[in-house]
């Protein structure tokens, strides 16, 4: 047994090995810009178009980069370098960051660790950051959890976004980067600097994934608040995963997100239910179901009669009416309906409340990962490495 899962890290290690490092991100990803102004905000920068050193630049200098009849112009405010095919922009040493200002009235600045490639397309500048993985992690953790919670929640979202960035690191490969800086992706607009303590949560956490069972990158899903009851991956999306299950979740009631509420008229709430659902809502019995509903726990098809008929899928309802999350009751009070709600989100995977509350509290992030998520392993890759080099 033990031979097996040394093998099985070893072939993981392979295919993981060259990629682990160093992550390419598409930058300003569908809203590429004509042209940039960029400037170092920490360290130097070596700038190379069509592999020749044009120049420096540092925190004092600024360089205009567009897109000229499909080539990359490069201009300082003395002198034009040229025009390129593609240019690279390469850190002088570690810690360096650089300063991109876009001239198209999009005021806020953009600041980003490590190597920088830019390409023409369609008119436009691709941008793409060559950063080293902790680097990317730390960047996404800010973009995704804010710079108020306590390390402990750093450390276990830092583990969720490095699974996640290489598990889908192939996602873009199509337009020469592994991913990009949007939602589709994870989303990563800064490097980190607003708190220490996600810097050090990635840090001490470095190279740690988490598997499955088969030591496969797992799907590391999250949502906001689960309203008590987290949900199995098939009942939201298709496929069965064994670590994405169903479970009680008492960490995060108490916040503001698990509760929600709205309120609408009752007929159309029951025109809804006909028009898109075909639900009987002639029927007496049926009409004062579906009127007067209060589930024990999260259900997934919503079926107020019970009779094993006319089911609604929870979800579609969610959607439909743009809800906050599919879990809630429905009480009629004079001509309206009221809806009560749990959570914010899909429910599938990590509660990012619960386990914020969790770290609160003191609970090591490891814990917090497997109280989640059902029969993982968290694996470091470094020691994956090392194996391999033995
Ligand atoms: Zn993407
Ligand atoms: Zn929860």
């Amino acid at each position: 047994m033990r031979l097996l899962l040394f093998i099985t890290l070893v072939l993981l290690s392979s295919t993981l090995e060259a990629s682990t490092k160093i992550l390419q991100i598409g930058l300003y990803h569908r809203t590429e810009p004509v042209e940039v102004i960029i400037q170092a905000s920490e360290g130097s920068y070596a700038v190379f178009g069509n592999g020749q050193e044009l120049t420096r630049v540092d925190d004092k200098t600024i360089l205009r980069i567009a897109n000229k009849n499909g080539l990359i112009e490069v201009k300082s405010l003395s002198k034009t370098f040229g025009n390129y095919a593609i240019l690279e922009i390469k850190r002088n040493s570690w810690g360096s960051s650089m300063k991109f200002q876009r001239t198209d009235g999009v005021k806020k600045p953009r600041e980003h660790n490590d190597d920088f490639i830019i390409k023409p397309k369609d008119g436009k500048l691709t941008v793409i950051n060559e950063v080293y993985i902790e680097h990317y992690v730390a960047g996404v953790v800010e973009s995704e959890a804010g710079s108020k919670e306590p390390k402990e929640y750093y450390k276990v979202q830092s583990v969720i976004c490095r699974t996640y960035a290489l598990n889908n690191r192939r996602r873009h490969e199509a337009e020469g980067f592994q991913l990009c800086d949007k939602v589709h992706c994870q989303v990563y607009h800064t490097r980190s600097k607003s708190n220490p303590d996600i810097l050090r949560g990635t840090q001490e956490t470095i190279g740690i994934v988490i598997v499955d069972s088969d030591i496969n990158l797992v799907t590391a899903a999250f949502s906001s608040n689960c309203g008590g009851y987290t949900c199995n991956s098939e009942d939201v999306w298709s496929g069965y995963l064994d670590y994405l299950r169903a479970r009680e979740d008492d960490n995060c009631i108490q916040e503001p997100h698990s509760y929600w509420r709205t309120t609408m008229s009752k007929d159309k709430w029951l025109g809804y239910l006909k028009s898109k659902h075909d639900y009987p809502v002639n029927d007496p019995i049926a009409q004062h179901a579906a009127l007067n509903y209060c589930p024990e726990r999260r259900d997934i098809t919503f079926d107020p009669d019970q009779d094993g008929q006319d089911e609604i899928d929870f979800i579609r309802i969610r959607y439909d009416l743009k809800l906050q999350s599919a879990y809630f009751s429905i009480e009629n009070v004079n001509d309206s309906v009221i809806l009560e709600g749990h959570g914010y989100g899909h429910g599938v995977g990590l509660c990012q409340e619960g386990a914020m509350n969790m770290a609160k509290r003191g609970i090591p992030y490891d814990e917090i990962l497997h109280y989640y998520y059902n029969n993982i392993h968290l694996v470091n890759l470094s020691v994956i490495d090392f194996f391999r080099s033995e």
